[in-house]
């Protein structure tokens, strides 16, 4: 029986930490970071994200805005958008929420922001750096797998890691950061053969795929520490009983909400592996954290605060 790796320890620990230097750098000078959140549509997952991105902020001391536009703002209106955005002094981060509405190239758009606002760490110079291994923001949620990893103790150095997944939010940039970590790296998708027999070969697998439960313990070394990335709804009462055994908080969200979360990995994976993230409190706190941490470093690499 393996140990819950919970990431919700962690991302407090990093929220205080960017707190007390908010405080600190306000004390000192007057003023704090600023996040900019841009939600262009209305989809409901992207609302919530945002929102939890805001009170978090604010908690900590950071100015945050969030600017909605329609489904159907015209390209030229968001690119001025933007533009303003990165000549504003009081502005250190600027976000825009994806997936995009279909008519827009996410990567047209993402590359109209200044990279040193860029915290996502989404924009191509951002990517580039990571490439190069230099400095740079980093994608937050595999920023966050990193740090949980090594304040868990867990090695990456010379270790196997299949990454399941190969989106620009998670899996590659995982890649090229496991690889700087001089790990040795796979990533898997949905063409990739024999898919388990690979994924048995981890030292750490990560999943991040957006399918319930999919990784079985088939897919798991004994011993191994399993990163569950994904985050999908549950419905199925019976299914989740199965997963979860008998687990009221479970049935509280079954009944309250109509669903209860579950990652891209069977939970009962915790008894082959050695470690496994659980979802909810896992990897997720740890994302929000890392975008206050970047928002925080931007603001100081700008207004060149030691
Ligand atoms: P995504 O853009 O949809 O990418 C999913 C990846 O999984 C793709 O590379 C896809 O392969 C691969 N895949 C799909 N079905 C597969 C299969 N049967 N076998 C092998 N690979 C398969 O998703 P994402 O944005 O990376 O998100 C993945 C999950 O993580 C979602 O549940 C999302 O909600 C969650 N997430 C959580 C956080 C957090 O903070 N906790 C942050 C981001 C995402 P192809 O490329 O071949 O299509």
């Amino acid at each position: 029986m393996g140990i819950w790796l919970e990431g919700r320890t962690l991302a407090g620990k990093i929220r205080d930490g960017v707190k007390e230097q908010v405080e600190h750098f306000r004390g000192l000078t007057n003023q704090v970071p600023g996040l900019v959140g841009i939600l262009v549509g209305e989809n409901p997952a992207s609302k919530v994200y945002l929102g939890t991105k805001e009170r978090t902020s604010q908690r900590l001391g950071i100015h945050s805005e969030i600017l909605k536009f329609p489904g159907d703002i015209e390209k030229a209106s968001l690119v001025e958008e933007i533009e303003k955005l990165n000549k504003r002094e009081d502005v250190d981060g600027i976000l825009v929420q994806l997936p995009l509405p279909p008519s827009f190239n996410p990567f047209e758009i993402i590359a109209l922001i200044s990279p040193e606002k860029d915290v996502d760490g989404f924009h191509p110079f951002s990517l580039g750096s990571l490439l190069w291994n230099q400095d740079g923001f980093k994608a937050c949620t595999p920023l966050g797998i990193i740090e949980l990893l090594k304040a868990s103790n867990i090695d990456i150095l010379g270790k196997r890691v299949v990454i399941i997944g190969r989106s620009l939010i998670v899996g590659k940039p995982l890649a090229a950061m496991m690889t700087n970590e001089h790990a040795t790296v796979t990533t898997c998708h949905s063409k990739t053969e024999n898919l388990p027999r690979v994924a048995s070969e981890a030292d750490i697998l990560v999943a991040a795929i957006g399918r319930a439960a999919y990784v079985t313990p088939d897919f798991v070394k004994p011993g191994a520490t399993v990163v569950d990335v994904g985050m999908n709804q549950l419905k199925d009462k019976n299914k989740a009983k199965e997963f979860f055994g008998e687990d009221e908080k479970r049935e509280k969200d079954l009944q309250e909400k109509g669903y209860t979360l579950i990652g891209d990995v069977d939970p009962r994976v915790i008894e082959k592996a050695a470690h496994l993230t659980p979802v909810p409190r896992g990897v997720g706190p740890l994302t929000v954290a890392m975008l206050m941490r970047n928002t925080l470093e931007a603001f100081r690499r700008r207004k060149k605060f030691q």
